[in-house]
């Protein structure tokens, strides 16, 4: 350290984890990654599977410089089908299709992209050690520095004194500690100790199974095969079942099949990196040609479970030095289409801020704002996440029927299917918008603006700077 910047060390490697990397270095600031797994991407045990990154998503690697390599490395997706998960009389049962609307995509910079998950992580990896910029600091110039070690498992830590122990017994200290190390990694477990009463990770009854189909194999296919024809092509596959569902869409250059099915009929609680129990053939039960051929020619799968996951009251060690963010702050349902959008945004978010200050006196302030500006967002989108999947796997029943109607008459009326309905779906579209606009650099200097700014004392921040303005009002009164 030379007193110009301060020193991070990142748990996790992964999307959220490389982000803030890039963003920290950026912002002038040394930062160490430590990674559990031997390499990028996770243990090539078992083929990684596929990513939907909306525009708030991609927008922020666009500006960071990686929109050339981001999207040589996926499909843009013009929006998804929807189809009956058990078909009719034998065939498929569509119910109407949805279109981005171009408008929102200019307005949002961004466009819906579908990648491999490997393919994502490794663009980020290089964007994390591609060549730090110089950086004028108080009249001299520094060169902020990232080191990602693999095979780096945290299997202890100092909050206090802001320290972690790899497996190796090797320690590391610095000014702040980031857990980007997942929903069930070891700074969220750890910070959970410092909650009142934390409550475990509920099962909420659906796994969902993830494998991929080679468009090799894909092609030779008849029903497979239509995938592969405009517009179907850029198109996402929802199947809407009872209490299960699909999707399926073309993802990375190589136009691969992701194919993911929300199933009740399994009990392994495992892990993206773990091969699934069940043959993913078994626990497809009754579906449309579509899902069956999928289900045959799916290579290896994973099972990984939806979860209700208990919420943090705090992001934030009481020592005020560690941090959670990504899934580690806020586990969204397994395969959400946010959850590598806004792990990016929190990266983004937390560089942008730390642009700001080299104070380690300010670290715990900076900390408080980043998760008083970030978690009503992301309790906001947990929340339109689990509406989303419980509209699309509604039991059978009235709410079901009234769904499907309202998605046939919208077809049948030549309308986007979640355009109107009985199911406020208008407003779950209209929450989309706003989720999809956001930048998180805007908001970053937004508050530093309003309130970061304003303020030296380490304990400042917006909520402190609030209960101040609530205390000299009460005592001039
Ligand atoms: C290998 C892998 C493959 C995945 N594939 C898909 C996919 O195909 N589709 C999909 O929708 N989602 C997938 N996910 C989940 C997806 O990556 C996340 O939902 C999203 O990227 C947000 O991630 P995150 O960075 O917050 O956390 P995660 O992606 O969960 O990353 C956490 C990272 O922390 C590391 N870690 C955990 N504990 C420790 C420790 N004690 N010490 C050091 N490192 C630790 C993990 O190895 C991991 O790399 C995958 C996750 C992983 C880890």
């Amino acid at each position: 350290m030379d007193g110009t910047r301060l020193k991070f060390i990142i748990v996790g490697a992964s999307t959220a984890g490389l982000s803030s990397a890039i963003a920290l270095k950026a912002a002038g600031h040394d930062v160490l990654v430590l990674e559990r797994d031997s390499e990028v991407g996770g243990p090539r045990t078992i083929p990684t599977g596929g990513v939907r990154l909306p525009p708030n998503g991609c927008k922020i690697l666009f500006d960071w410089g990686l929109e050339a390599e981001i999207r040589a490395n996926a499909v843009v997706g013009e929006g998804f089908t929807v189809y009956k998960y058990a078909g009719k009389d034998s065939d498929r049962d569509y119910l109407g299709t949805h279109r981005w609307d171009p408008e929102l995509l200019s307005e949002a910079r961004g466009d819906f992209l579908q990648m491999r998950h490997a393919d994502l992580l490794r663009i980020l990896y290089d964007a994390a050690l591609r060549e730090p910029s110089r950086r004028q600091t108080n009249g001299h110039t520094s060169r902020s520095t990232v080191t990602i070690e693999f095979g780096a498992e945290v299997v202890d830590a100092d909050f206090d004194a802001c320290s972690v122990t790899l497996r190796s017994g090797v320690v590391h200290r610095g000014d702040v500690l980031i857990g980007a190390d997942g929903a069930s990694g070891f700074i969220r477990q750890r910070l959970l100790t410092e909650e009142d009463e934390p409550a475990d990770d509920e099962f909420n009854g659906l796994a969902v199974y993830s494998a991929i189909i080679p468009k090799r194999l894909a092609v030779t296919d008849s029903e497979l095969k239509k995938l592969y024809k405009y517009p179907q092509k850029n198109m996402v596959t929802f199947s809407v079942g009872s209490n299960r569902g699909a999707q399926a869409f073309l993802a990375g250059k190589d136009e691969d099949v992701v194919f993911w099915v929300y199933t009740p009929d399994s009990v392994q609680d495992g892990t993206w990196t773990q091969p699934a129990e069940r043959n993913i053939k078994d626990i497809v039960g009754a579906c449309d040609p579509l899902i069956e051929r999928l289900a045959l020619l799916s290579g290896p799968a994973t099972c990984v479970q939806i979860k209700n996951h208990y919420e943090l009251d705090s992001w934030v060690s009481d020592s005020g030095k560690v941090v959670v963010l990504g899934e580690a702050a806020h586990p969204f349902p397994i395969i959400s289409l946010h959850t590598y959008s806004v792990a990016i945004e929190d990266g983004a978010f937390i560089g942008k801020i730390f642009s700001h200050t080299s104070d380690p006196g300010r670290i715990m302030e900076f900390l408080h704002a980043f998760q008083e500006n970030r978690k009503p967002r992301c309790t906001h989108i947990d929340l339109s996440e689990r509406q989303y999947i419980n509209v699309m796997a509604l039991r059978d029943g009235p709410m079901q029927a009234a769904r499907d109607a309202a998605f046939r008459a919208n077809e049948a009326a030549g309308r986007n299917v979640m355009d109107s309905g009985d199911l406020d779906l208008q407003q779950m579209w209209d929450d989309m918008r706003t989720v999809f606009g956001y930048d998180p650099a805007d908001d970053a200097d937004e508050w530093w603006v309003s309130w970061g700014r304003l303020r030296d004392a380490p304990t400042a921040s917006k909520g402190k700077v609030l209960a101040d303005i609530v205390d000299s009002d009460a005592e001039c009164a």
